[in-house]
C-alpha cells in the first residue's frame, strides 16, 4: 500500500484551517481522514475513525474525534466535533459506563452543543496519549485477524510494535481495554484489533498516518509470503443476468418486505466475488459472519444464497428459510440479554447467487451501494483469508450484540435521517 501523503496538499488543510480560523493540527487531521478515507482498502463508508488532541488559549485539551454520519473521505471540520479531554479521562478508572451514559459524557463535553455525536471510539481515542490517533479496517489486516489466534504471528510480523487485543465490543469496554493493554505495552505504536482492525498513533499526523500505511503493508507482504495477493478494489466485470434481478424483484416486492416502496439492488460480480460465490464451501463459510463487526448493521450477519437458475418459486423459499434462521439466531441470542430487544426485519441485504455474483439489497440506492461495496472488500478479506488460514471471525454472540448494540442502531438512523 502506497502512502498518499504530499506535502503540497498537507500545506493546503493547513493553510485553510488557518483562514477558518482553525488550528494547523486540525487541518492536517482533516487532509489525513481524507487520504485514508480515500482508500477503500482503508476503510469505507463511516468505517474507521480519527481524532487530533488540541490545546487552547486557556491552556485546556479539547479532542476533535470523528462524528456519527461522517465518512473519512469527505470530512470537514464540523465533522470532527470536539470535545473536552479532561472530562472523558476520569472515566479510566472508574465504574463501567451504560451506553446511555457513555453517549450522555461524550454529549456534556461536546464544545458546541449541535454538534453530531462523537465516534462510539471516542474514549479510546481521548485515553491514547498521542496527538494523532488513526483507526481503520484495512482489507489485508482483516484478511489476518480473522484467523483463529494470531497472537504469536503478529508478534513475529511486527515485533513489540504492535499491542494485541483480543476481541472485544466496540464502545466503553474496548476503550477500557485498549488503553490497559495499551500501557501494558509501553513504547508501541499501533494496537492489533482481532477480528476487528487496526490503530496507530503518533504526536504527528504524517507519521501516525503513514504508520497506518506501514503497518497494512507489512500485512500484505505476509499474506504474499504464504501466496495471497488481495487483487483489488475491483469492479464488474461480467453483464448481469437480468432474468434473476426481475426474479428477485417481483418476489421481494409482493412479500410486503422493509423494501415495499421500493427496492433497490446492487449487482457485483468481480473475479473476487466469483471465487467466493463459487467456493465448494460457500454455505458454510457464508455463514461465519462479517469480515469487521459494524459491517453487520449493514450486511446483517449472512447472506442468501441462490442458484443461478433459481425461480421465483426457489428464491421465495430461500427467502422463507432466511427468515427462520434469522427468527431462531434472535430468539437464541435476545434471550440472553438484561434488557429486551425488538427484532428487526428478516429480510437478506445480500444474496448471493452461486457461482455468478452478488446482489446488495437497500431500500435507497446508496444503502444498495453501500452493502455492494462492503461485500466487495469482504469477499476479498475472506478469499485471502481462507487461503492464509482459516476465515474466523467473531461468532454468533458477538454478532448480535454488535448488530442489536443501542449505538450501532443510531449510526443507521443518522444517515437515514
Ligand atoms: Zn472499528
Amino acid at each position: 500500500m502506497q502512502s498518499r501523503w504530499n506535502d503540497e496538499d498537507a500545506k493546503r488543510h493547513v493553510e485553510a484551517a488557518r483562514q477558518a480560523g482553525q488550528s494547523d493540527a486540525l487541518g492536517l487531521r482533516i487532509y489525513t481522514s481524507r487520504i485514508i478515507g480515500g482508500d477503500p482498502d482503508l476503510v469505507l463508508h463511516g468505517g474507521g475513525n480519527t481524532s487530533v488532541k488540541v490545546v487552547t488559549e486557556d491552556g485546556s485539551t479539547r479532542m476533535h474525534i470523528k462524528g456519527s454520519g461522517w465518512d473519512l473521505d469527505t470530512i470537514e471540520a464540523p465533522g470532527l466535533p470536539a470535545v473536552r479531554l479532561m472530562p472523558l479521562l476520569d472515566v479510566r478508572d472508574g465504574p463501567k459506563l451504560s451506553d446511555p451514559d457513555m453517549v450522555a459524557l461524550l454529549r456534556r463535553n461536546l464544545v458546541e452543543r449541535d454538534a453530531p455525536n462523537p465516534s462510539v471510539e471516542a474514549l479510546l481515542h481521548a485515553f491514547l496519549p498521542f496527538t494523532f490517533v488513526d483507526h481503520t479496517h484495512a482489507t489485508a489486516i482483516l484478511a489476518l485477524a480473522d484467523q483463529p489466534d494470531m497472537r504469536e504471528t503478529v508478534k513475529r510480523i511486527y515485533g513489540s510494535r504492535l499491542a494485541y487485543i483480543p476481541y472485544v465490543m466496540p464502545g466503553f469496554d474496548l476503550s477500557i481495554e485498549g488503553d490497559r493493554i495499551y500501557r501494558d505495552n509501553p513504547g508501541c505504536e499501533g494496537l492489533w484489533l482481532e477480528n476487528h482492525g487496526l490503530f496507530t498513533f503518533a504526536n504527528n499526523a504524517r507519521i501516525s498516518y503513514e504508520l497506518m500505511i506501514e503497518f497494512v503493508t507489512m500485512a500484505e507482504e505476509e499474506l504474499a509470503r504464504t501466496g495471497v495477493t488481495l487483487k483489488g478494489p475491483q469492479s464488474n466485470d461480467v453483464t448481469e443476468d437480468k432474468v434473476i434481478r426481475r426474479r428477485l424483484e417481483a418476489v421481494l416486492s409482493g412479500r410486503g418486505s422493509p423494501f415495499e416502496k421500493a427496492i433497490f439492488l446492487d449487482y457485483r460480480s468481480t473475479s473476487a466475488i466469483r471465487d467466493y460465490a463459487g467456493n465448494d464451501h460457500l454455505d458454510e463459510i457464508a455463514r461465519r459472519g462479517t469480515v469487521t463487526p459494524d459491517h453487520v448493521i449493514r450486511i446483517k450477519p449472512w447472506p442468501m444464497i441462490i442458484e443461478a437458475d433459481a425461480d421465483e418459486a426457489a428464491i421465495e423459499e430461500a427467502l422463507n428459510a432466511y427468515a427462520d434462521r434469522y427468527r431462531l439466531y434472535f430468539e437464541r441470542n435476545a434471550a440472553r440479554q438484561s434488557e429486551p430487544k425488538q427484532m428487526l426485519d428478516v429480510y437478506p441485504r445480500v444474496i448471493v447467487i452461486r457461482h455468478k455474483g452478488m446482489y446488495a439489497l437497500g431500500a435507497t440506492e446508496k444503502a444498495a451501494r453501500i452493502g455492494g461495496d462492503l461485500c466487495e472488500q469482504a469477499t476479498r478479506a475472506i478469499n485471502a483469508a481462507e487461503v492464509y488460514g482459516r476465515f474466523t471471525p467473531i461468532g454468533e454472540a458477538d454478532l448480535f450484540d454488535m448488530e442489536y448494540w443501542s449505538l450501532e442502531q443510531a449510526k443507521l438512523k443518522v444517515a437515514a435521517g
